[in-house]
C-alpha cells in the first residue's frame, strides 16, 4: 500500500481494503474501451465509514470515485485520476420495508435482483428492470437516474426516490426528505443527487416507494415489413388507453440475427414490436392484449404471437435481449463497447428516420451494430460490437459515433436519455447543455470545492475533454 493511504487503516480494517496491483485491475474496466486502475480500493461497512474516508481524501485532495457494481456503459465507475475507490457491495442491507405505506429503506450496495427478491414477499416489487438489474446495485442506479425496460410505465429511477441519507466531499452526513410519498419543501435535492453520478455525494441510504406486484401480464410480439408502421401503431395503442408497461422496436438485423442463433422460429420482418401488458386479472389483459392486436393490424402488423406465460414471455423478448448472446456465437472476438451514442433519446416523430439513418451510417462504416430502443419514448439503443484488438474497427466506430452524435443534434435530440453522460459522453455534451453547464459547474463547486469526486465526468473539469487511456490505445492512436 502507498505510504500516504496507510492512514486509512486507522478508519476501516485492513480486509476492507484491496491495493494489490492485480486485485485493482478488476477495478479498472466498465463497457467502454477505457482502462483506469485506483490505487486504493476501500469497502465501507457504515455511513461513518464513508464519512471519514472522504474527510480524509478531501484534506489531502485525494480522488474519490464510488462504485456499485460497474456495469456502467458510460465509464462513469472508472477511477479517471486514480485515487481511492469507494466499493459500496458491503453496505448492502435491506433496512426496512412497509408496505402498507409503499415504502422501503435499503443501502446503496443492495442489488436490485436481491432487492425485489425480498419486496415479492411481500407482493411488491421496484419495477426498474435495467438489463443489468441481477448485479446492478441500488445505490448504482439511483446515482445514474437509471431506466428500466418498462420505463414507459414506471418513468426513471429517480422519480422513486423520497429519501437519500449522503455523504459530501468534506465528510458531512446529510439526511434529505422524509417518510412521505409527496414531500415539496424546499428544492429537489433529492432529484439533483439522483443522476449526478458520484460527482456530487456519495450515497449512502435510500428510501424508495414501491409498487404492488402486477396482478397478470403478457407480451405481445407483431412484425412489420415498415419501420414507419410500428410507430403509427405506437401511437395508436396509446391514444386507445392501454397504457402499455413496454413498448420496443427491434431492427432487421437484431430479429434475424437473434432469430437464427437461438433458433426462434420467428417469422422474418423489417421491425419487430414487443409490447408488455399488465392488468388486474385474466380478462381485462385479454382486453387489453385484443386491442394492441386491433392496432397493430390496423397498421399492418402481420403473424402476432403473444403469451402471458413468464417463460414464453421471456421467450418473445429475446430478439431485444438476445442480442449479445448472438453475436458471441456468430463473431469471436467481437465485445460490446459503451459508445457515446449508447442511449439517445429524440421525438417520437423524429425516431424512425433515425434509426433508419443509423443503420445507413453503421453499414457505410462497416461497423457492426444492431439498433432497438423503446420505441413509446423515443429511446434509441444502438449495440454497437468491435474486434477489439483491431484498429480499424475502433476507427470504423468512432467515425460512426460522431456522424451519429451530429444526426441527434440535428433533430433536436439528446445524446443521452438512460445512462447519463459519465466519461465517454463528456466532450460531445457542451453543445446540447448551452450556458446550463456553467450552472451545473456552480453547483459542483457548491458541494464539492476540492474536485475530489468522480473527477473527470459529466463535462465538470478540463479532464472531461481528454481522451483516456484505451484498451487498444497505442494503436488507435496511430490513425
Ligand atoms: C447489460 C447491461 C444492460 C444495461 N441496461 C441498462 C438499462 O436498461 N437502463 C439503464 O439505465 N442502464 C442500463 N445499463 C447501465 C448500468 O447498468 C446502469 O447505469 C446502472 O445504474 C449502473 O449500476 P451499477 O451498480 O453498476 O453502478 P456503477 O456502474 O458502479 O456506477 C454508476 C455511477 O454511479 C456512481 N455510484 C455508484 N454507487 C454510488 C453511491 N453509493 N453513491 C454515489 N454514487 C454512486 C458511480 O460513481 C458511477 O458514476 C446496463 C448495463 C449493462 C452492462
Amino acid at each position: 500500500m502507498k505510504s500516504e493511504f496507510r492512514q486509512l487503516l486507522k478508519i476501516v480494517n485492513q480486509e476492507n481494503i484491496i491495493s494489490d496491483e492485480t486485485d485493482l485491475l478488476a477495478y479498472s474496466r466498465d463497457l467502454t474501451p477505457y482502462i483506469l486502475k485506483p490505487d486504493i480500493v476501500i469497502f465501507p461497512e457504515t455511513t461513518k465509514d464513508v464519512s471519514e474516508v472522504l474527510k480524509f481524501a478531501n484534506e489531502k485532495k485525494i480522488p474519490v470515485t464510488m462504485r456499485g457494481s460497474g456495469a456502467s456503459f458510460t465509464g462513469s465507475s472508472l477511477p479517471r485520476k486514480g485515487g481511492i475507490v469507494l466499493d459500496m457491495s458491503e453496505m448492502n442491507h435491506i433496512i426496512k420495508i412497509i408496505p402498507e405505506d409503499f415504502i422501503c429503506v435499503a443501502q446503496p450496495g443492495v442489488s436490485l435482483g436481491e432487492l425485489n427478491s425480498e419486496l415479492m414477499k411481500y407482493d411488491c416489487i421496484f419495477p426498474h428492470d435495467i438489463g443489468s438489474k441481477d448485479v446492478s446495485s441500488l445505490g448504482g442506479v439511483v446515482a445514474s437516474d437509471s431506466h428500466g425496460h418498462h420505463g414507459l410505465k414506471n418513468g426513471k429511477v429517480g422519480n422513486w426516490i423520497i429519501g437519500l441519507e449522503v455523504v459530501l466531499a468534506n465528510g458531512k452526513i446529510v439526511k434529505l426528505g422524509t417518510n412521505t410519498l409527496r414531500n415539496n419543501c424546499g428544492f429537489n435535492l433529492i432529484r439533483l443527487f439522483a443522476g449526478s453520478q458520484g460527482t456530487l455525494c456519495a450515497i449512502t441510504e435510500i428510501t424508495i416507494c414501491i409498487a404492488p406486484l402486477p396482478k397478470t401480464s403478457a407480451t405481445i410480439g407483431i412484425f412489420f415489413d415498415e419501420m414507419e408502421n410500428v410507430m403509427s401503431a405506437v401511437r395508436a395503442i396509446i391514444y386507445a388507453g392501454v397504457e402499455p408497461s413496454a413498448i420496443e422496436i427491434v431492427d432487421q438485423f437484431s430479429l434475424n440475427a437473434v432469430n437464427k442463433t437461438l433458433q426462434l422460429g420467428f417469422p422474418k420482418a423489417e421491425a419487430m414490436m414487443i409490447t408488455d401488458v399488465e392488468a388486474p386479472d385474466d380478462d381485462s389483459l385479454e382486453k387489453k392484449v385484443n386491442v394492441v392486436k386491433e392496432m397493430c393490424i390496423a397498421h399492418d402488423g402481420r403473424d402476432i404471437l403473444w403469451s402471458k406465460d413468464p417463460k414464453e414471455m421471456d421467450t418473445l423478448w429475446l430478439p431485444r435481449t438476445g442480442i449479445d448472446i448472438a453475436i458471441a456465437k456468430t463473431h469471436a472476438g467481437y465485445r460490446e463497447v459503451g459508445f457515446a451514442i449508447a442511449d439517445p433519446c429524440v421525438s417520437l416523430s423524429a425516431m424512425i428516420d433515425v434509426m433508419i439513418k443509423m443503420r445507413q451510417i453503421f453499414d457505410e462504416h462497416d461497423v457492426l451494430a444492431a439498433v432497438f430502443g423503446h420505441v413509446g419514448l423515443g429511446i434509441i439503443h444502438p449495440a454497437v460490437f468491435v474486434k477489439v484488438d483491431d484498429p480499424n474497427e475502433w476507427k470504423a466506430a468512432k467515425k460512426a459515433e460522431k456522424e451519429i452524435v451530429d444526426l441527434i443534434a440535428q433533430v433536436g435530440g439528446t445524446i443521452t436519455g438512460e445512462h447519463g453522460i459519465g466519461l465517454i459522453k463528456s466532450p460531445f455534451v457542451p453543445a446540447e447543455l448551452g450556458n446550463s453547464l456553467d450552472i451545473m459547474r456552480a453547483i459542483k463547486q457548491l458541494f464539492d470545492p476540492n474536485g475530489i469526486l468522480n473527477i473527470g465526468k459529466m463535462c465538470l473539469d478540463e479532464l472531461s475533454f481528454e481522451e483516456p487511456p484505451h484498451s487498444a490505445y497505442s494503436k488507435y492512436k496511430d490513425e
